[in-house]
C-alpha cells in the first residue's frame, strides 16, 4: 500500500508540474503559430514554394505540440462535467465517421454494432465522445498491417443498470508487463505517443460513475466502457432525497 501511495503522490506531482509547464507553453505557441501563418501568406505572395513547404511542416508540428498541451491541461485541470440524459448510441454514432477516416488510411475495417433501443445514460457527451475516439484511435494504431475494429454497444454483462461499449481490435495485444502501466499518464510505447489518451479516458469514465476494463491477448484487445443507466442514477440520486437536476425526455 505504501508503495501505491508513493506511486500516486509521484503521479500527482508529475501532473502538477506538467500542468504548469503546459500552461506556460501555450502562449508562446499561439504567437509562433500566428507569425508562421503570416510568413506563409507572404511566401504565397512571393511564390516561394520551397520555403512554404518548410512553413507547412512547422505548422503541422505545432499542431502536434498544441494537441499535447491541450491533453496535459485536460488531464490536470479537468473541465467540469456537464451531465445530461443521452443514449450511448447517439454519441458512438457521431464518432464512427471520424474513426473511419483514420481507419481507411491504415487498411482497417470498421464494424459498428449499435444497440438501438439501448437505455438512457447520464453523460457528458463531448467528453464521452473523446473517450471513444481515444480508444478507437489506439485500436487503429495497434493494427499496423490492417485489421478489424469492432465498436459494439450492449447491455452490461453483470447487471441491467449498465450500458456498455466495447472497442475491439485484432492487433497484437498488450504485453503483460505493460498492462498495469497503460493508464499511467505519459506511459507510451509509441514513438510519437503522448501516453495521455488512456489516463484521460479513465478519468472521464470514472467521473461519470462508470468503469473501464481491458482484456488482451495475441488475437487482439478489447476495452469495455460500462456506464450507469439513467434509471440507476435516478435511484442513486433520489436516494439522497433530491429531484433530478434536469428534465428527462
Ligand atoms: P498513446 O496512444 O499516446 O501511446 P495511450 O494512453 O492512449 O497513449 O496508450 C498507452 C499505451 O497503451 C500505448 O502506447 C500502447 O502501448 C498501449 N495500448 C493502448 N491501446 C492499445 C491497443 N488497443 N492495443 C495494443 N496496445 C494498446
Ligand atoms: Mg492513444
Amino acid at each position: 500500500l505504501e508503495e501505491q501511495i508513493r506511486h500516486s503522490d509521484r503521479l500527482k506531482l508529475i501532473g502538477e508540474v506538467a500542468a504548469g509547464t503546459a500552461h506556460e507553453i501555450r502562449n508562446p505557441l499561439t504567437a509562433i503559430k500566428g507569425f508562421m501563418q503570416l510568413m506563409d501568406k507572404s511566401l504565397i505572395d512571393r511564390e516561394m514554394n520551397r520555403e512554404r513547404d518548410f512553413v507547412q511542416i512547422v505548422l503541422s508540428e505545432l499542431e502536434r505540440v498544441n494537441g499535447l498541451v491541450n491533453d496535459i491541461l485536460l488531464l490536470s485541470k479537468p473541465k467540469e462535467v456537464k451531465l445530461s440524459p443521452t443514449r450511448v448510441g447517439s454519441i458512438v454514432k457521431d464518432m464512427i465517421p471520424m474513426l473511419r477516416n483514420e481507419a481507411i488510411m491504415r487498411g482497417v475495417i470498421v464494424h459498428y454494432e449499435p444497440w438501438t433501443e439501448g437505455p438512457l445514460i447520464l453523460a457528458d457527451k463531448e467528453m464521452l465522445k473523446q473517450v471513444f475516439l481515444n480508444l478507437g484511435k489506439n485500436a487503429i494504431e495497434a493494427m499496423d498491417g490492417g485489421g478489424v475494429l469492432t465498436v459494439r454497444e450492449r447491455r452490461g454483462a453483470a447487471s441491467e443498470v449498465e450500458a456498455t461499449v466495447d472497442i475491439i481490435d485484432t492487433g497484437p495485444g498488450i504485453e503483460q508487463e505493460y498492462l498495469e502501466r497503460i493508464f499511467d499518464p505519459f506511459f507510451t510505447t509509441k514513438e510519437q505517443g503522448t501516453g495521455l489518451g488512456l489516463s484521460i479516458c479513465r478519468r472521464i469514465v470514472h467521473e461519470m460513475g462508470g468503469a473501464i476494463q481491458v482484456e488482451t491477448g495475441p488475437e487482439g484487445t478489447m476495452f469495455s466502457i460500462a456506464l450507469p443507466t439513467l434509471a440507476s442514477s435516478d435511484k442513486r440520486m433520489t436516494g439522497f432525497g433530491g429531484a433530478l437536476p434536469f428534465d428527462v425526455v
